[in-house]
């Protein structure tokens, strides 16, 4: 197939993008640079250097067979402080890209969401029919996004599926998580043993969880790509499939930080800081939609597996 991939040159873009070239796609990337990297955009693929909006019409025309829309703004605390960020750069560039997609006749989406549309949950595992109640303007703008998509799907048979992430971690090779501002667990903890960085401070140790700290389902960037490779073969016209993306269990931040310290062979030195406002203690994800109708099964799902990766990218990448 002929692919847009749009924020091919951010982490999840990038390791999707380097996927599709890898199974044969053809593959387009168009970045704005704001957060991604021009040498992350994979060896085969073409990259366009283009604001969406802009830049997606005049693409389109050329004819492709479907779009992998990654472009976004993704960091909860920012969306709170500058909403309007995330509803211009979100929302509105999306609903551009689809009304582009209308003309020019690509009859496949597959869109980006994320665990933030649900909030505070009500019942873990989460389920995809689960209340969407999102706590900050992110979590707003990606769930204003599914609606939009399900509209588009319903009156003009757009094929469409939206992948709602939980913690995504790990690594594709030289494809991996390099953020100006790092506020990912994973990463930071990596960054304290690569020596960048003093310590890490755990958000709250007294959750109503099992050690005291928040849990999460943590899922390896390349089993999403897997999911995004199925998303495209399934999606049907006329239908708009949303799904979630985990694997199904809940690791804490202590266990987080244990399997760094394995993994890297470094102390990593921890201490307790207060919680962070908006943190829920638990988001543990049911993919069992995505398994039985798409097919998908992640085979990534040990700690040690993301963190190996995702710990040989950094140090790949360190000053020698
Ligand atoms: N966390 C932490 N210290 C940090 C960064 C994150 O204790 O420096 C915790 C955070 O409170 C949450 C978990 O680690 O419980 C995962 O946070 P992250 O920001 O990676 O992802 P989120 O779940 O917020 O999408």
């Amino acid at each position: 197939m002929k692919l847009l991939v749009t924020g091919g040159a951010g982490y999840v873009g990038s390791v999707n993008a380097a996927h599709l070239v890898e199974a044969g796609h053809e593959v387009v990337v168009l970045d704005d640079l704001s957060t991604g990297h021009a040498d992350a955009v994979p060896e085969g693929a073409r990259f366009v250097e283009g604001e969406l909006s802009e830049a997606a019409g005049p693409l389109l025309a050329e004819g492709f067979d479907g779009v992998l829309h990654f472009a976004a703004r993704s960091l909860v605390g920012e969306s709170v402080e500058k909403p309007e960020l995330y509803w211009d750069n979100n929302v509105v560039r999306t609903f551009r890209l689809l009304e582009a997609m209308r003309e020019h006749g690509t009859p496949r989406l597959v869109f980006s969401s994320t665990a933030a549309v649900y909030g505070e949950p009500e019942q873990v595992p989460i389920p995809e029919d689960a209340p969407t109640r999102p706590t900050n303007p992110y979590g707003a703008s990606k769930l204003a996004i599914d609606t939009m998509i399900t509209s588009y799907a319903t009156a003009y048979g757009l094929a469409a599926v939206s992948l709602r992430y939980f913690n995504v971690a790990g690594a594709h090779g030289r494809f991996g998580e390099r953020h100006a501002v790092e506020t990912h667990l994973i990463p930071i903890v990596l960054q304290v043993a690569a020596g960048t960085r003093e310590s890490v401070a755990i958000y709250g140790d007294d959750w109503d969880t099992p050690d005291g700290t928040c849990l999460r389902d943590y899922i390896h960037v390349d089993d999403l790509a897997d999911a995004h490779l199925l998303a495209l073969q399934k999606a049907e016209p006329g239908r708009h499939g949303i799904y979630n993306l985990g694997s199904g269990r809940g690791f804490s931040v202590l266990e987080v930080v244990e399997a760094c310290r394995t993994v890297t062979g470094h102390p990593i030195p921890a201490r307790v800081a207060p919680r962070r406002a908006g943190d829920p203690a638990v988001l543990i994800a049911s993919s069992g939609r995505a398994t039985t109708e798409l097919g998908w099964n992640p085979t990534r799902t040990a700690l040690e597996t993301m963190v190996g990766d995702a710990w040989r990218f950094a140090q790949d990448r360190l000053p020698v």
